[in-house]
């Protein structure tokens, strides 16, 4: 009789959107897959009260899109099909005028999708595969990482005990797994909040007189209210509404304590968007949803040795002003089993080499290192970009610049966001060649000026002076 080939066994902690992605990665390669959740289960209508309430819907986008289709699965086109695609921003002044600005050339967009929706076909289609177990409401408790000794508790209190290859924590901004590899390793970490806080209400769809439902704007666009200090975004849902966000410094939300001085706020800044929402709605929902904080969270190294790795938010939070969280955290997915497949130690097959393991481990810790320190710093740019510079009209000329140039030369000079959410060129690149051609262009712009005279020259350097921070994680 043939031998039963022992697989090996790895435990995922956090079933949420990297995590379920995960699980079929490490399923697809044969690896004996379990993975854990402590909410309950995500695809039961009636637990959908009790979970956590967070960015109803998101932008995914091309790094994200390519760890889907990299599944083998089709993960990516089941996913785009339940998407609305977003070509551009739409800006709305303070008189209530719309104006578009396209994020890259016409076929570019990224998409607007339901977080619920996104969960629960992740978690199906790794529930779907025969060797992944999904073990939900069971928490992470206790690990022991040098014998992969793991013990969670249900909610009445049992304890659990499971013994596994590798920990695989992919268990959010509060990450156990993080807090023990921390223990365990040299971990350098920093977390730093910003002064500004968001709270979400809803647009809901516009009912027709056929009794139809349409939605209030186009929901082609990504919505914006910029308002320099602060801003509100709305981001499309398929039932025809919008989810917007309303990010502001946390002393706008603490002043703001009754309907008038809510409704004082709206009048004077968003009143365009007082109808939409509906003025009973807004007093409801804003005194009533939660209000979240948002904060930037680094560190490094990313394992414990051959045993441990953490992924997506409990290895990297970012704000969320450049859309990418998730994109980032399904990229470590695919950029983790890279790593893996080429050592040969992702197959699930292959015994485990702990030494090779541990090498495969700390190569991903090391490359994938300064790409996450790159967009956390990208992503707090791109706030004061949403919410001041996008209205500037030095943004708006060296915009309009940088198109015209990607046009004549598409490889020499890329916009920033055209490399952010349209390509997969690693995002430490992405910085230093925005530092590169902001100068380029700057420098050219100084010569070709220069013949028209000083002022020009002048005018030209405020217009179009680049970042001149110093790179990322320094
Ligand atoms: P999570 O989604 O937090 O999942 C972690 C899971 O682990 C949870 O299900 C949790 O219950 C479980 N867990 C935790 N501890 C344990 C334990 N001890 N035992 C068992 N299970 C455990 N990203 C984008 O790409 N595009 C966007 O447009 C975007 N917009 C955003 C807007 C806002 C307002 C915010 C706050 C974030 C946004 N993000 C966006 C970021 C995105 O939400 C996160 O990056 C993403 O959810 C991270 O996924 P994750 O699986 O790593 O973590």
């Amino acid at each position: 009789m043939e031998k039963e080939i022992e697989r090996k066994r790895v435990a995922i902690i956090g079933a949420g959107l990297v995590g379920s992605l995960s699980s079929v990665y490490f399923a697809h390669r044969g690896w004996d897959v379990l993975l854990f959740e402590k909410r309950p289960d995500i695809r039961k209508k009636e637990n959908f009260a009790k979970l956590e309430k967070r960015s109803i819907n998101l932008a995914l986008s091309q790094r994200g899109i390519s760890a889907l289709s990299r599944t083998g699965l089709g993960l990516d086109k089941l996913i785009l099909s339940k998407v609305i695609p977003m070509k551009g921003r739409m800006i709305h002044d303070l008189g209530g005028n719309q104006v578009s600005q396209a994020y890259g050339l016409p076929h570019q967009h990224i998409n607007s999708v339901d977080r619920g929706m996104l969960n629960e076909e992740l978690v199906n289609t790794a529930a779907s595969l025969p060797n992944v177990t999904v073990i939900f409401e069971q928490e992470l408790k206790q690990c022991d990482l040098d014998s992969g000794s793991l013990t969670f508790s249900s909610p009445e209190g049992q304890e659990h005990h499971y013994k596994v290859d590798l920990v695989f924590g992919a268990d959010g901004v509060h990450s156990r797994v993080r807090g023990e590899i921390m223990k365990k390793t040299r971990m350098d970490y920093s977390q730093s909040f910003i002064d500004h806080g968001y709270c979400e209400l809803t647009i809901p769809p516009k009912v027709l007189e056929t009794g139809e439902t349409d939605y209030e704007i186009d929901p082609n666009h990504l919505h914006i209210w910029p308002r320099h200090s602060y801003m509100m975004i709305a981001l499309p849902n398929l039932d025809k509404s919008f989810t917007c966000t309303l990010f502001a410094p946390l002393d706008i939300f603490d002043s703001i304590k009754t309907e008038a001085q809510l409704m004082e706020l709206f009048e004077k800044d968003l009143a365009d968007a007082i109808p939409l929402i509906g003025r009973e709605a807004l007093v409801k929902e804003y005194f009533t949803n939660p209000k979240g904080s948002l904060m930037t969270i680094k560190c490094k190294p990313y394992h414990f040795k051959g045993r441990a790795v953490i992924v997506g938010d409990a290895a990297h939070c970012m704000v969320p002003f450049y859309g990418q969280g998730m994109n980032a955290g399904f990229e470590d997915v695919e950029k983790f089993f890279d790593i893996l497949d080429k050592s040969g130690q992702g197959s699930g097959a292959s015994p485990t080499d702990l030494s090779l393991m541990e090498s495969c481990l700390d190569e991903y810790s090391t490359t994938r290192h300064p790409d996450v320190v790159a967009i956390c710093d990208l992503a707090l740019h791109n706030y004061v970009e949403m919410r001041s510079s996008v209205v500037s009209f030095s943004y708006l000329a060296r915009k309009r610049l940088e198109a015209i140039l990607h046009r004549i030369a598409p490889n020499c000079v890329i916009p920033l966001y055209t490399m952010v959410s349209f390509s997969t060129m690693r995002y430490s690149e992405v910085w230093q060649r925005w530092q590169r051609q902001s100068n380029l262009i700057l420098n050219s712009v100084i010569v070709a000026s220069s013949v028209l005279g000083l002022g020009s020259v002048l005018a030209a350097y405020f217009f179009l002076k680049p970042n001149t921070r110093p790179p990322p994680g320094q």
